[in-house]
């Protein structure tokens, strides 16, 4: 199953149709696509069950982040070890370096994204998982039950307002508007052959500068799951960032950000892409 958030509606996406979950539902589930990761049970139910009306021809331009709201966003620094190195740390061992990214930065798969002046913006390429229900102590073999689905997602990072104080402000510098897309859409995990093992990468106006598998995270998702639900209660809707591969700008010699013009591409075997370009503030 994939859902989308189209126009902001919730929509099943079938082929290359749409389908309005509030309208095929009858009401029975709101057109709010944050609020069915609450009812995810009852929605998936619903869905193996429903006569679906044949779906409508849509414009991916028009979709939003399949989670555009959640309660909590987690994202995981240093998950991949060869980025771990390009960063210039050690690679984690016992413990995952975790931060958020405030939600009012997530924005959906397409679209314009405003570089702040006199900043250094990087890309960086995740898988994002979100979360279907309360997830609170769950041992790492059940871990992947509670997860919604996956989605493709970009922590885009100021590094100059990352490396503004001591230590360094990751959340801050990777929660300015815009900085948190999120999309195409949410697949569920019984569409991908092996949910653990997807190639993942981004390209900058069509040159590769990032290709993993995310079979090399370091903790993997459901490591993750247990790991943060041992501290705290994962709550449905949430979002977490799994950490991105190597091939950042910060890593290269000479080190490369976003140019205004620029298009970045990020995409996910099994899921899709975002698309989005770079532009500057506008005068005042
Ligand atoms: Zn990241």
């Amino acid at each position: 199953m994939r859902i989308a958030n189209l126009s902001g509606r919730l929509t099943l996406v079938i082929g290359n149709t749409a389908v309005d979950v509030e309208k095929a539902s009858d009401g029975e589930f709101s057109a709010d696509p944050q609020a069915v990761y609450d009812q995810w049970e009852s929605f998936c139910r619903w869905v193996n069950q429903a006569e679906l009306p044949l779906g409508d021809p849509f414009d991916q331009d028009q979709l939003g982040s399949p989670a555009p709201a959640p309660r909590q966003v987690l994202a995981i620094g240093l998950n991949y070890s060869e980025h771990a190195a390009e960063s210039g740390f050690a690679v984690p061992t016992s413990e995952p370096p975790v931060f958020t990214k405030f939600s009012s930065c997530i924005v959906g798969p397409r679209g314009e994204i405003t570089l702040p002046p006199g900043g250094h913006t990087d890309w960086e390429v995740e898988l994002v998982a979100v979360i279907g229900r309360y997830a609170f102590g769950v041992p790492e073999a059940e871990a992947l039950s509670y997860v919604a689905g996956y989605a493709v997602g970009q922590d885009l990072s100021e590094r100059t307002l990352q490396m503004a104080a001591t230590p360094p402000q990751f959340s801050l510098g990777k929660s300015l508007p815009g900085f948190g897309p999120i999309g195409p859409w949410l697949v569920t995990l019984d569409e991908f052959d092996d949910p653990n093992d997807l190639e993942l990468g981004c390209a900058i106006d069509g040159e590769q500068v990032q290709l993993g598998r995310t079979s090399g995270l370091i903790f993997s998702v459901p490591a993750l799951i247990s790991k943060l639900s041992a501290t705290l209660p994962l709550l449905p809707g949430d979002v977490i960032f799994t950490g991105t591969p190597s091939g950042v700008g910060l890593g290269r010699s000479p080190q490369r950000w976003l140019q205004a013009g620029e298009e970045l591409v990020s995409n996910i075997q099994g899921i899709g892409e975002l698309r989005h370009r770079f532009v500057t503030a506008k005068e005042a």
